[in-house]
């Protein structure tokens, strides 16, 4: 069953400000520098944007996959 997930598409816009990481309730972003997604985590919510909501600089994108 597919899923969104997020990928650090820009990196260069990423200033490490970790709030992605933080707004992810279910701690599925484990690292952002060098960006790491658990996506088995991440999985969990299928629809869920909250990362990238929380990025000011647009460096993530949501991608879709499979976990
Ligand atoms: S899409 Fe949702 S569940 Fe997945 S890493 Fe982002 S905030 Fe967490
Ligand atoms: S919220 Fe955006 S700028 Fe901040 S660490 Fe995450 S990806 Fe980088």
């Amino acid at each position: 069953m597919p899923f969104n997930y997020p990928e650090l598409k820009h990196p260069q816009n990423c200033n490490k400000c970790a709030a992605c990481m933080n707004a992810c309730s279910l701690h599925a972003i484990t690292k952002i520098d060098p960006f790491e997604v658990d996506k088995s985590k991440c999985a969990k919510r299928k629809e869920c944007f909250t990362c990238i909501m929380a990025c000011r600089t647009g460096a993530l994108v949501i991608v879709s996959g499979d976990p």
